[in-house]
């Protein structure tokens, strides 16, 4: 292995790679920087996300760029802004003991004339995306008749989002001396075309291994059905406390159902897609990257630009369209030299696309069960039991309570302290738990759910959304009435101002009886409730199955409700835009025409 000085790189840069902490060069950075320093034939990079390519193609640029003159001499192209932005960023970190490096980041949502005072003022280097990019061109305000190097990155999602193009704009716009290098993590036909139409005889680099981060990636897929696709999820994260991850979606209403779900049901995530401003986009990014969230629920489109080496699963609610597209989703763990694990839930229909993907990442995938409710149980307790070992006593800080403690506890020995300790943290999740159905038996999950809606009964109650009611909340008051012993409640439906509920047929009489008796009110509005028909045309799909919850708590630690319980939320008003297309962008906002093409202003 070479190190950063074998490649040609200077001092300056040298000491703020040390400061980034950057001690070797990866392979693509081995074979890309003296490449591009050493010769000004056209480069075609197969590179992934996390292969450390943004270094590849800034670095050798650095290196050689002529300071004495403003003039643009690099211009990058980069799919959404928050690439743009962390390109940018980047450069400027790799640059800050070089003198006279100035660079401009341009792209869409951000005021256009700032950055033409930035412009103005002399960048040799340009980042910027597709749209804005031309726009500047257009307005004069960005002139590229000098560019020596220009960078397509991650051509193939820019080409995927729409913006031929724009590419061909640019392309036109740079003269012909210049040295394109274009980096891609997939080459279709389309990025094939751009390569052949505008690239002389390019050198390609495809690193051996791919990606440096595709060897320490597992893959795994799980068999799920509609109606267990969303409890498998939760019993994936229930299985890993520390799971630090993103769940990818297709669209956004899907994103954001995921996200609204797991967030009503305690765990710590959020949801990302282009239907979110600028400023709410940054907010959430901010939040996973500092970890104050665990799970980003996200778009293809939406998560590219962030940066974060340390996941430890990328989860595919849904499989991307492109199946291509699957490497750029599971690329993101196992960087840096962690190990990382991407896992696919698939129904009947969705495995075909298992093999296809099989075939690009050239590995295969292991088959893998949803992790029973034992299971979960088990692996949380032992993790209880590792953080209660690592904890460290601050002995001065606590020595005043200790002598009444001790005394407290003084008949107890170490055997019963032990299990009542446990049991406090446990004892909600085990009852959670309890009964929890294998969902790996699709079969019998799905004639279970039919047998059991003919077994309920379903009320409408006078609450909802508006009233801060959520699944845990609506369990917590049927609780409340005292109805029955483990009383069993089926599907869930929260509205905004009204909701329903399924009962155990047999308990029909007895919950009107107990609302009728006990006349609850929840949040300061008196409750009522009615028998309603079976309809479910409003609500989602059936929770058949005896609930592991009959708790007022209505569930463990951080999870607020039960399994299965989740606000499906059928009736939840439809926007007038198909947010259930794929996320292309938040482009598609400004333009309202949700068929068309990105612009990225
Ligand atoms: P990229 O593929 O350019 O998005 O880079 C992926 C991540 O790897 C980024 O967080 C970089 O800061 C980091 N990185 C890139 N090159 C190196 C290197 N040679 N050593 C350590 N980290 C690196």
């Amino acid at each position: 292995m070479s190190t950063f000085k074998e490649l040609g790189l200077k001092e300056p840069i040298i000491k703020a790679l040390t400061d980034l902490g950057y001690e070797s060069p990866t392979v693509i950075q081995e074979k890309a920087i003296p490449q591009i320093i050493s010769s000004t034939t056209d480069l075609k990079a197969f590179a992934q996300t996390g292969t450390g390519k943004t270094a590849a193609f800034s670095l050798p640029i650095l290196e050689l760029i002529d300071t004495s003159s403003s003039n643009v001499q690099a211009i990058i192209l980069s799919p959404t802004r928050e690439l743009a932005v962390q390109i940018g960023n980047n450069i400027k970190d790799f640059s800050k003991y070089l003198k006279d490096v100035n660079v401009t980041t341009v792209y869409g949502g951000s005021s256009m004339e700032e950055q033409i005072r930035s412009l103005k003022r002399g960048s040799q280097i340009v980042v910027g995306t597709p749209g804005r990019t031309v726009d500047l061109i257009n307005r004069r305000a960005l002139k590229l008749e000098n560019v020596k190097w220009l960078v397509l990155d991650e051509a193939d999602e820019m080409l995927n989002m729409g913006f031929k193009d724009e590419l061909d704009a640019v392309l036109e716009a740079t003269p012909d001396t210049k040295q394109t290098l274009l980096f891609s993590a997939t080459f279709p036909n389309e990025v094939e075309s751009i390569a052949r139409n505008y690239m002389k005889k390019p050198v390609e680099i495809t690193s051996g291994q791919k990606n440096q981060g595709a060897d320490s990636v597992s893959h795994e897929y799980y068999s799920v059905t509609e109606r267990t696709r969303y409890p498998a999820l939760k019993r994936i994260a229930d299985l890993n406390p520390d799971i630090y991850a993103i769940i990818f979606c297709r669209t956004r209403r899907e994103t954001q159902e995921v996200a609204d779900n797991l967030i009503k049901d305690g765990y710590s995530a959020d949801a990302l897609h282009g239907d979110l401003s600028q400023g709410q986009r940054d907010s959430v990014m901010g939040k996973f990257r500092s970890k104050t969230i665990q799970i980003l629920v996200a778009t293809d489109v939406a998560a590219r630009g962030l940066d974060v080496n340390e996941l430890t699963h990328v989860l595919n609610h849904k499989l991307p369209d492109q199946i291509e597209n699957y490497t750029h989703r599971s690329g993101r763990t196992g960087r840096a030299g962690n190990i990382g694990i991407s896992i696919v839930l698939v129904n009947g229909k969705e495995k075909g696309k298992l093999r296809a993907i099989e075939k690009i990442i050239q590995k295969k995938f292991v088959e893998t069960k949803v992790p029973t409710g034992k299971e979960i149980v088990q692996n949380q307790l032992m993790n209880l039991i590792d953080k209660v070992q690592a904890t460290e006593v601050n002995e001065s800080e606590i020595k005043e309570f200790l002598p009444s403690i001790y005394d407290k506890l003084k008949d107890l020995d170490r055997e019963e302290l032990i299990q009542k300790f446990v049991s406090l943290e446990f004892n909600t999740m085990l009852a959670y738990y309890e009964n929890a159905k294998d969902l790996n038996d699709l079969s019998k999950d799905n004639s279970r759910s039919r047998d059991t809606a003919d077994n309920m009964t379903r009320f409408f109650i006078n609450i909802g959304r508006k009233d801060n009611l959520n699944p845990g909340k609506l369990i917590g008051l049927i609780n409340d009435q005292n109805i029955g012993d483990k009383i069993e409640i089926g599907a869930i439906d929260i509205l905004d101002t009204f909701s329903f509920f399924e009962i155990d047929k047999n308990y029909e009489d007895k919950t009107l009886e107990a609302f009728a008796a006990n006349q609850p009110d929840f949040d300061g509005r008196s409750v009522n409730i009615e028998i309603t028909k079976k309809d479910r045309s409003g609500g989602g799909g059936r929770r058949g199955g005896k609930k592991p919850f009959a708790k007022k708590d209505g569930g463990f630690g951080r999870r607020k409700s039960a399994e299965g319980s989740s606000s499906s939320d059928g009736g939840r008003k439809r926007s007038a835009r198909p947010a259930d297309r794929p996320d292309r962008g938040s482009a598609d906002r400004k333009t309202g025409g949700f068929g068309r093409r990105r612009r990225e202003r």
